[in-house]
């Protein structure tokens, strides 16, 4: 099977090509099929996946659909609440845990007729930039399964590159779409801090997650995000601003004329990959040609964000993390004497290494006589780094920035380094502190043919116009859709 956009699968479905129920029986054939390469899944959906195609089905003879992407196939990465479907999290605390409940954005894709294929592998409680953090292994990068699919939404772009589905959600709190995004060579969306709800997703850091739309191009992301967005009074941080019509509205931009910074932290950065300058540098000059007018700008407090936000989410984290304690729900240590016992062990034995780390470190930059000096001067710096966004924003209708310093990079090579691996995010969560909206778009490959990715970013319920200017930029690079990776080949 080829690689498939969601709205090209729509249109088939449209022009009765192909029932829903064919192509969501040749969707779980095809993710079984390289299951065993990807690990892309920690959960198949099979019989429900089956049901919601044959009513999608039913509803198209009724002349009743849904919504434009009813009957198609979707992912959705394991941290969202749905149902009676199993939610891990990545996690042994989660191990078997069906939620009593559903997510407002997997309500939202019910309500839209697309189809629930599974749900996807991740980092545990979305901590981390690889997927090796996952209880369940990790997943592979369809480019070359030697190397990471990115993090923590790993599955979810291993997924969609590798052609299992069209289309998934992830997550980002720090990056955890756009990097992932980027090592797979798929297009990632964070929206706007408030655009989508986030009841139902498991928390990590509250301040800065937001779920987004994962496919192989803008028009999909657009079509997702319209599904997905909008106020929900069971989210008070959710925001009450209109949903314009992303896809109506995605090819009515143009870059004649939008200025566009670049800020020099982001690009002189030590450590950035001499394929992704090329790719960046050759991409910015195609933007030029077509009329964009590059500027170039400083945002001085960026250098600040991989500490504060290490110190925000993690003292996030250890907040939102204490539910988990063998009492309430999920894993729970048997025969313990007392109750203290039963919380330390449950939570002993059911959080990976990494969590665990987080959890301290949180818990110390809260904890008094610390607070004033880790977590209160952090919140005071991402207040800064807002404000270099906002300079930045008042100057220019978007920012340019790489989505990762480097190519996916190869499996076990980070992941004992703790630091070695925070510093990947170190282009993507500063935009989670500022709580604006960014994209990663596939820009090129690497000499040793990973992909590499491009990030615009762009101010707060600015979502229609990044997607313009990234379908603009989507077109003049012309990635998209020219290389397949070999797994895909392989299955025909
Ligand atoms: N890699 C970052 C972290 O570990 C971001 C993760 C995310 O966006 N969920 O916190």
């Amino acid at each position: 099977m080829a690689l498939q956009t969601a709205h090209e699968l729509a249109r088939q479905l449209e022009q009765g090509s192909i029932t829903s129920v064919a192509l969501t029986e040749a969707t779980l054939a095809r993710v079984e099929s390289v299951e065993p390469q990807l690990s892309s899944f920690l959960h198949v959906n099979r019989e429900g996946a089956l049901r919601q195609a044959g009513e999608s089905d039913r509803r198209r003879a009724d002349g009743t659909l849904l919504s434009p992407l009813d009957g198609v196939p979707i992912a959705i990465k394991d941290n969202m609440a749905t149902r009676g479907i199993p939610t891990t999290c990545g996690s042994r605390i989660l191990e078997n845990f069906l939620p009593p409940y559903e997510g407002t954005v997997p309500g939202k894709l019910a309500a839209a007729g697309m189809v629930i294929v599974g749900k996807t592998n991740m980092d545990e409680f979305a901590m981390g930039s690889s997927t090796e953090n996952s209880a369940y292994g990790r997943s592979k990068n369809p480019w070359n399964t030697d190397h990471v699919s990115g993090g923590s939404s790993g599955g979810s772009a291993t997924a969609v590159a590798g052609g299992q589905v069209p289309v998934s959600l992830g997550s980002d709190t720090g990056g955890s779409i756009r990097q992932p995004a980027s090592f797979c060579g798929i297009t990632g969306l964070k929206p706007t801090y408030g655009r989508v709800s986030r009841y139902g997703l498991v928390a990590y850091a509250s301040s800065l997650d937001q779920i987004g739309p994962m496919s192989h191009d803008v028009e999909d992301t657009a079509q997702l995000l319209h599904l997905i967005a909008g106020h929900d009074p069971l989210d008070s941080t959710s925001q009450n601003v209109p949903v314009p019509d992303y896809p109506a509205l995605l090819k009515e931009g143009s870059l004649e004329g939008r200025v566009i910074a670049r800020p020099r932290e982001f690009f002189e950065t030590e450590g950035l990959d001499g394929d992704v300058r090329k790719t960046l540098d050759d991409a910015a000059k195609k933007m030029q040609e077509a009329g964009a007018r590059l500027v170039d700008v400083s945002m001085p407090h960026l250098k600040y964000s991989v500490g504060c936000y290490y110190l925000i989410a993690t003292a996030e984290a250890s907040s939102n993390l204490a539910r988990y304690d063998g009492a309430h729900y999920g894993f729970r240590v048997p025969d313990t004497k007392n109750i203290v016992e039963m919380f330390s062990r449950s939570r002993a034995e059911g959080f990976g290494p990494e969590v665990k780390r987080r959890i301290m470190m949180g818990t110390h930059a809260l904890s008094a006589g610390y607070f004033d000096a880790y977590y209160m001067k952090a919140m005071k710096v991402r207040t800064l780094i807002k404000g270099d966004y906002d300079k930045a924003l008042e100057q220019a209708d978007l920012i340019l920035a790489p989505a990762s310093p480097f190519p996916a990079f190869s499996a076990g090579s980070r992941v004992e380094d703790p630091l070695a691996m925070y510093l990947c995010d170190i282009f993507t969560l500063s935009l989670n502190l500022a709580g604006y909206c960014g994209i990663s778009i596939p820009a090129g490959f690497s000499a040793t043919g990973l992909p590499i990715g491009l990030q615009l970013m762009g101010g707060a319920f600015k979502e229609a116009e990044l997607l313009q200017a990234a379908w603009q930029v989507e077109q003049l690079l012309g990635v998209v859709g020219t290389r397949q990776p070999e797994v895909c080949a392989a299955a025909g």
